[in-house]
């Protein structure tokens, strides 16, 4: 669906990262966990291509609006890389911005009741509040977060606030444990030996380590990945990723935008 949408608010998390809360239609409010949305970061022709963005939160309000009626609200999460998040970074409440969504395959929320290990790096982090939010209502929770520096580490308040066991590392040390998430993440599923579903989302050296842990201890896995994207239905291709081989060889190509952002870790190819 394509809507307009008007900021309710946009402010800084940590040094160069923003959370945009948007007002949004109601029929959003049945998207899943993991899909996104594509959004025109300007009213204007340049720049062309919308800018892909994960469901931070999702979810109704009434305080905002102030006349009482209830009101479907979208978050987004996102770094300010390059021209179009430069430019949302300037939006105040009040502006307008026209959206496509939502898009993609969602995660699948897996066995209730078993522990569910989400893992993020960085912004990576941003699909996975609305995940959390809804598998906490069944099953523990537990978020591994990396950064490079204390200012990558984001939202921690707000997933501890839903119930979630949180552990934090930065390259750095500067805040959590000093090293690899993907390390820290690793001792404790060899100290907790519990049936249990990993999560993750970030960078791809990251996804790469936690799909590599996921085989090594036959965990069930989904990783949610990013790619440069034109037009976020599977019409441009350009976001084309290598999937597994099929058995005589022949190559098998996934488009993030369609098929995904979601894989289960064994659909892709990791070398
Ligand atoms: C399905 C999906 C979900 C995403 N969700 C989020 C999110 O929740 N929060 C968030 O901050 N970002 C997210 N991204 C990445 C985000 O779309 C890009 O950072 C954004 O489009 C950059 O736009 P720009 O005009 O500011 O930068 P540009 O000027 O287009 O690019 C500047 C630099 O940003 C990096 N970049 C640009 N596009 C991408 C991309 N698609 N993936 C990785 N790096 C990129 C490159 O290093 C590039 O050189 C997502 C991407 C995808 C595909």
């Amino acid at each position: 669906m394509q809507f307009k949408s008007m900021v309710i608010s946009n402010t800084e998390a940590s040094p160069g990262y923003y959370r945009m809360r948007l007002t949004a239609p109601h029929g959003l409010s049945t998207s899943r966990p993991g899909q996104f949305v594509m959004v025109k970061v300007r009213d204007a022709i340049d720049p062309l291509l919308r800018r892909p963005f994960g469901i931070f939160d999702l979810g109704s309000s009434v305080a905002e609006f102030g006349d009482g009626s209830e009101q479907t609200y979208l978050e987004i999460l996102y770094r300010v890389v390059g021209r179009g998040t430069v430019m949302l970074a300037t939006l105040h409440h009040g502006d307008h911005l026209d959206i496509l969504g939502p898009l993609g395959k969602g995660f699948e929320q897996g066995t209730p009741t078993e522990e569910k290990i989400l893992v993020g790096g960085g912004v990576g982090l941003a699909p996975l509040y609305y995940l959390a939010k809804e598998l906490v209502k069944e099953s523990p929770v537990r978020l591994f977060i990396g950064g490079r520096t204390r200012e990558d580490i984001l939202c921690v308040t707000e997933f501890e606030r839903l119930g979630v066991e949180t552990y934090v590392a930065t390259d750095d040390g500067t805040l959590g444990v000093s090293g690899l998430v993907t390390e820290v993440m690793e001792r404790h599923l060899t100290e907790k030996n519990q049936a249990k579903t990993m999560f993750a989302c970030g960078p791809m050296p990251m996804l790469k380590a936690v799909a590599e842990i996921a085989r090594r201890n036959a965990i069930p896995c989904q990783v949610s990945l990013e790619a440069y994207m034109a037009c976020g239905m599977g019409a441009c291709l350009g976001c084309v990723v290598k999937g597994r081989e099929h058995e005589d060889y022949r190559p098998d190509y996934r488009c993030v935008c369609k098929d995904g952002p979601v894989f289960d870790f064994r659909e892709l190819q990791w070398i």
